[in-house]
C-alpha cells in the first residue's frame, strides 16, 4: 500500500472540500424538505388561499362573462324565435286575410252573375211577354183567306173588296189581331156586326158581320183576346168574316190586309 501512496504529509481533507460537502448537505437536505418545512404554514395557506382566491375569482368573472354571454345568446335566440313567430303569424294573418278576401271576392262574384242571371231571366221574361203582346194573330185561328183584297164583284159598293174574307163557321172565335183599343163596336149597315180597332202603332183593323160582340168602345184588348164571333151579319152571302185594315178609322183607307198581318210577322 504504502508503495501506491506518494510520499508525503498524510493530509486531510481541505477546508474547502469541506465546506464544499457541507453546502452540498445542506443543498441535500433542502431537496428533501426539511427546508420546505422550515417556512411558515400560515404563509403558504395564505398564499394557497391567495391563489385560490384569485383564481376563483378569474374564474367566477370568466363565469359570469360566460353567463352572460350565454343569457345573451339565449335571449338573443328566444327574440329570434319569437321575431320568427310573430312573423310566422304576421304572414298565416296576412294569408288568411287573403284567403277571407278571396273568399269575399268569389262570394261577390258568384252573387253577381247570379243577379246577372236572375236579371237576364227577368230581361227575356220580358222580352217573352212583349214579344206575345206585340206578336199578331189571325183574325180567326188556322183560318184561310176565301176573298181577296181588291177582288171585283157587284156585291161590294166600291166595286172592289175593301178587306179580306176569312174562312169562318157560324160562332167561331174572332179575335184581336193585336194589341189595341175599340173604336167602334156596334151595326156598320153592309159590314153588320162590326168592331173597329185602333191598334197599338197607330193603325187600325174592322172586323164585320159579326153573330155576335163581345166588347165595348174604349176597351183595350190585348192581342189574341176574343172581341166576337162570327157569322153573316150585313151585305153578305153566308158565315165567314170580313176583315180590313186600314190608315184611319173611316170607310176608304183600307190597305192591302194580307200584306198587314204578313208585316206584323203573321203567316196567311
Ligand atoms: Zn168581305
Amino acid at each position: 500500500m504504502a508503495f501506491t501512496r506518494a510520499t508525503g504529509k498524510h493530509r486531510a481533507p481541505s477546508r474547502l472540500t469541506r465546506r464544499s460537502a457541507q453546502v452540498a448537505g445542506i443543498a441535500a437536505l433542502a431537496t428533501t424538505g426539511v427546508i420546505g418545512g422550515v417556512s411558515s404554514p400560515a404563509l403558504a395557506a395564505d398564499s394557497e388561499a391567495l391563489t385560490a382566491g384569485s383564481t376563483g375569482l378569474t374564474q367566477a368573472v370568466a363565469i359570469d362573462s360566460t353567463l352572460a354571454d350565454q343569457i345573451a345568446a339565449q335571449a338573443k335566440a328566444q327574440q329570434h324565435q319569437a321575431d320568427l313567430a310573430a312573423k310566422a303569424e304576421a304572414k298565416a294573418e296576412a294569408e288568411a286575410k287573403a284567403r277571407a278576401k278571396a273568399e269575399a271576392e268569389a262570394k261577390r262574384k258568384a252573387e253577381a252573375r247570379a243577379k246577372e242571371a236572375r236579371e237576364a231571366e227577368a230581361r227575356a221574361a220580358r222580352a217573352a211577354e212583349r214579344a206575345r203582346l206585340n206578336a199578331f194573330h189571325l183574325p180567326v185561328a188556322g183560318s184561310q183567306v176565301t176573298t181577296g183584297y181588291k177582288s171585283g164583284g157587284a156585291l161590294w159598293s166600291s166595286g172592289s173588296h175593301s178587306g179580306v174574307d176569312f174562312r169562318a163557321a157560324s160562332g167561331s172565335s174572332v179575335v184581336a189581331v193585336g194589341a189595341g183599343t175599340v173604336v167602334e163596336a156596334g151595326w156598320g149597315g153592309a159590314y153588320g156586326n162590326n168592331i173597329v180597332l185602333r191598334m197599338a202603332d197607330g193603325t187600325y183593323t174592322q172586323y164585320g158581320h159579326l153573330s155576335s160582340m163581345g166588347v165595348s168602345v174604349g176597351q183595350s184588348v190585348t192581342s189574341g183576346q176574343q172581341i166576337g164571333l162570327s157569322g153573316s151579319t150585313g151585305n153578305s152571302t153566308g158565315p165567314h168574316l170580313h176583315f180590313e185594315a186600314r190608315t184611319t178609322p173611316e170607310y176608304g183607307s183600307d190597305m192591302d190586309p194580307v200584306a198587314y198581318l204578313r208585316a206584323h210577322g203573321v203567316q196567311v
